[in-house]
């Protein structure tokens, strides 16, 4: 239940008496809860843990090289712990795991996203800013978190009409559109369009790193209230490792 991982997190951030972003150092607070942290070579997913009656431990894979990505992940594992608390186990955490939209890993990423970019610093942060690449890079720096983490959580909360998209494989996998963007329909399984800078990234094409104007087609030909003629704004995060790319769509 993802009302029940938000209140995990927020509880957390209540016991350690954390009020800003830069008082969060999750490796103390997995350690003052009797979880190790390792960073290890890990086969197949990018984390791990286990635990036992209240003991455990972290491993996050030395593949993941950005240090945000390290943190939202750390966050997540210690998600999986909070959230399934009454259980002794070992989870095994791959890439689609960070973009479920439902579940045991949807949870440990509502945990890890409240966690580490907690509503009202998220809200108090984003006020009276513009989205732009640029508006996504500091929001990922300033938390500490992945920039797709910021991306979704963006999409989440943020005032711009905006969607995400993820896809494998030049495939639609999942969207999250927030309730201010125009268009709603996007169909799982579709096929990445020719208009989009996605499908120049699956092509092995170099993709612009900024966000590019693109005909609203590229995405929402599908539709109910496709119109021609319109554009937005798209930006793409690449996770090759993964044949994957998540998709940040908004009005200019
Ligand atoms: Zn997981």
């Amino acid at each position: 239940m993802s009302v029940l991982a938000k209140a995990n997190a927020r509880k957390l951030l209540d016991k350690y008496c954390i009020e800003k972003p830069d008082q969060l150092n999750l490796v103390k607070i997995a350690n003052a809860e009797f979880l190790d942290v390792r960073i290890e070579k890990l086969e197949h997913c990018f984390g791990r843990i286990s635990y036992k009656n209240d003991f455990g431990a972290i491993t996050i894979s030395t593949t993941i090289k950005d240090k945000g990505q390290e943190n939202f992940v750390l966050a997540h594992e210690m998600g999986h712990f909070f959230n399934e608390r009454n259980k002794n186990q070992s989870v095994n955490c791959e890439g689609k795991s960070l973009v479920q939209n439902s579940g045991k890993e949807f949870d440990a990423n509502v945990f890890a996203a409240e966690l580490i970019m907690y509503e009202p610093w998220f809200q108090n942060f984003i006020k009276a800013k513009k989205l732009s690449s640029r508006l996504l890079s500091d929001i990922a720096e300033y938390f500490n978190t992945s920039l797709s983490s910021a991306a979704m959580r963006y999409a989440e909360l943020g005032n711009t009409p905006t969607a995400i998209i993820l896809t494998t494989n030049g495939i639609v996998k999942y969207s999250m559109i927030n309730k201010y963007f125009p268009y709603h329909f996007i169909r799982n399984g579709m096929k990445v369009n020719n208009n989009s800078y996605t499908s120049d990234f699956y092509k092995g094409n170099e993709i612009p790193r900024t966000a590019e104007e693109i005909p609203i087609e590229a995405w929402f030909l599908e539709d109910f209230n496709y119109k021609k003629d319109q554009f937005v704004m798209e930006q793409n995060i690449p996770m090759p490792s993964y044949n994957s790319c998540l998709t940040i769509l908004w009005e200019k």
